[in-house]
């Protein structure tokens, strides 16, 4: 069990939330693991995390609910949360409580807050995995203490979220959804049906698959190892990926005036091989000298500790 407490001068609570004496879970259900964490207070004091099973969709309520006990009794003599916060990847209608589509999970307009309603007896509050992913580095991961900031989270999906003056920016369901911006008219077809999408060069899965066409094996991690070697091939995918990935971060950190760029997910555990090119090619692109682009710091806890902030609406 690890303890991890809120610095009181480096974050700024949202808005609402009185930390002190709070217990609130929070569960974010990822393609692969649902990840769960109970707060207390600032602290986050249990962690649960356990595979997704691959029927969820179909027995929503049941699975979270045993999620929410497992998380809850992971350690002794803890209250029950008093709210929980579920995030889901995907399409999804935070103030409706429903996750209307996801590509990983199989669903279309699953209706979460129904779903909980009778199993749960707290307050449920759906948000989205990425934009609760950045709440969570606000709170206590790589964007403590700065109020404007992009959280980019690499992997075989490329999902936004975007922070301004200490709030998330919620919008619409389509908000931070980057991978899907054409980025080559003529690029690879995408997984939503169209043609070059920022996700087709700048994915994960993208730079695994050109780097097999190229003769190679292994995957986006074998690039970045190849890369560190000096590979020209490896160096071609992966300064393309760069390349994409600076050219549609440059006009939303502008637009919004970001000062900070957090970069999470399986590519940026790459480390210097991504930042240095990266950085080097968004502060080439950018007005603003003083843009920091850096690594997340909560790994895949960022959703699950977002979510277990995420407040229940009082209106
Ligand atoms: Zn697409």
């Amino acid at each position: 069990m690890t303890e991890l407490d809120v610095d009181p001068s480096g974050a700024s609570p949202p808005s609402g939330d009185e930390h002190r004496g709070v217990v609130a879970a929070g569960i974010d259900v990822g393609g692969t693991r649902i990840k769960a964490v109970l707060r207390h207070g600032s602290s986050i004091v249990n962690r649960y995390v356990e595979p997704t099973p691959p029927d969820l969709a179909h027995r929503f309520g049941e699975v979270v609910t045993a999620v929410l006990d497992r998380v809850v009794s992971a350690g002794p003599g803890r209250p029950a949360p008093r709210s929980v916060g579920i995030v889901v990847p995907g399409l999804v209608d935070e103030r409706g409580g429903v996750a209307e589509w996801s590509a990983n999970l199989g669903w279309r307009d699953l209706d979460i807050r129904a779903a909980l309603a009778g199993p749960v007896d707290a307050d449920v509050v759906v948000g989205h995995d990425v934009r609760a992913g950045l709440l969570g580095e606000h709170l206590l991961g790589a964007a403590r203490g700065v109020d404007d900031v992009l959280f980019v989270p690499l992997g075989t999906g490329v999902a936004v979220a975007l922070m301004t003056g200490g709030r998330v920016a919620r919008g619409t369901t389509w908000s931070g959804e980057l991978g899907h911006v054409q980025v080559a008219a003529d690029g690879p077809v995408c997984g939503c049906g169209r043609r070059g999408c920022l996700e087709t060069v700048a994915g994960a899965g993208a730079v695994g698959r050109r780097w097999r066409e190229s003769g190679r094996d292994g995957d986006a991690r074998s690039v970045a190892e190849a890369v560190a070697a000096g590979d020209p091939v490896a160096q071609r995918i992966w300064q393309d990926a760069v390349e994409a990935l600076a050219g549609a971060l440059a006009p939303v950190v502008t637009a919004a005036g970001s000062r900070r760029v957090v970069v999470g997910g399986g590519m940026a555990e790459a480390g210097a091989v991504l930042f240095d090119p990266l950085t080097a090619a968004l502060l080439a692109r950018v007005p603003d000298p003083g843009l920091e682009v850096v690594p997340a710091e909560l790994g895949e806890w960022a959703g699950a500790i977002g979510a277990a902030h995420l407040v229940p609406a009082t209106t």
